[in-house]
């Protein structure tokens, strides 16, 4: 029997809500077993970069990563973001380390190629090596991964935090019963954003398409449940996609295979 492993992923949104955010990590420090989490930061680094007057660019959500706006996300993430996370977490009793791919080699990835858009120090990831992380969570630490991988060559690079998420999960799968849950300001996928009573319970991958045809999933939920669905593929235990309280109850979305039998 593999022993069971919680990938917990926290969006923008919780963290520059303090609130939302002490409840989120009050709920992750409370999960048993090995754990560990990742985290975003685009709003906080938005911010930052206008202060330091560098605007931020964007391209369909996506940002595009010049030099100075790769040593600013470095900053705010590896740095700001990383640490206000690990501090909380230490307040809580959770011992928690806070990394970047860099740190003990763990993901490697490559400079997306220039096609029609050229996103600059943008990552994508190529391998996950497991061994580090596996040493630290036997140690009883639970390691704090913020969005930075680097090329193995000695360059940093901005990668998208749902996709570290799965990533980790999928590498993990191996060793550990891994559960993958993508934590954000909204109790799951919802048939209509502003009835929080409309959460899809089970989204198998035919709903997913038919909703996002119809434009009921929209924006940053497209590539984090086509992140979740290949994290599921792959051999994720499961993906649950909500808030702190949904997926506290177990009201959250589920992704399945099929929503004939759910469960
Ligand atoms: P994160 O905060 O985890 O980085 P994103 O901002 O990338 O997440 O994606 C989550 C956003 O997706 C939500 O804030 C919401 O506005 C949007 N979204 C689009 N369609 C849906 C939907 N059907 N249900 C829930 N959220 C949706």
């Amino acid at each position: 029997m593999k022993e069971p492993l919680h990938l917990f992923k926290i969006g923008g949104a919780i963290l520059e809500d303090p609130e939302a955010l002490e409840e989120t990590l009050g709920f992750f420090s409370n999960l048993p077993g090995r754990k560990l989490l990742v985290h975003g930061g685009g709003r906080r680094a938005n911010q930052m970069s206008r202060q330091l007057s560098i605007e931020p660019n964007m391209h369909e959500g996506r940002r595009i990563t010049d030099s100075a706006t790769l040593e600013v996300v470095v900053m705010v993430y590896a740095g700001l973001e990383n640490k206000k996370v690990v501090a909380l977490l230490q307040a809580l009793n959770c011992n928690a380390i806070g990394l970047s791919g860099a740190d003990g080699n763990v993901i490697l990835a490559e400079k997306r190629p220039v096609k029609a858009i050229d996103y600059g120090y943008v990552g994508d990831v190529k391998k996950v090596n497991t061994q580090s992380i596996h040493t630290l969570l036997e140690a009883g630490l639970a390691p704090v991964f913020c969005a930075i991988t680097h090329n193995g060559q000695g360059q940093l690079l901005n990668t998208n935090a749902d996709t570290i998420a799965a990533e980790l999960a999928i590498a993990l799968a191996g060793q550990y019963q891994a559960s993958l849950y993508y934590c954000f300001e909204k109790p799951g996928v919802m048939t209509d954003i502003d009835d929080v009573h409309s959460v899809i319970r089970y989204l198998d991958p035919e709903l997913y398409t038919a909703y996002r045809e119809q434009g009921i999933i929209a924006e940053g939920m497209i590539p984090k449940l086509d992140n979740a669905f290949r994290a599921l593929k792959a051999g994720v235990a499961s993906v649950h996609i909500g808030d702190r309280k949904s997926l506290a109850l177990g009201r959250a979305t589920q992704l399945v295979w099929t929503t004939e039998f759910p469960e």
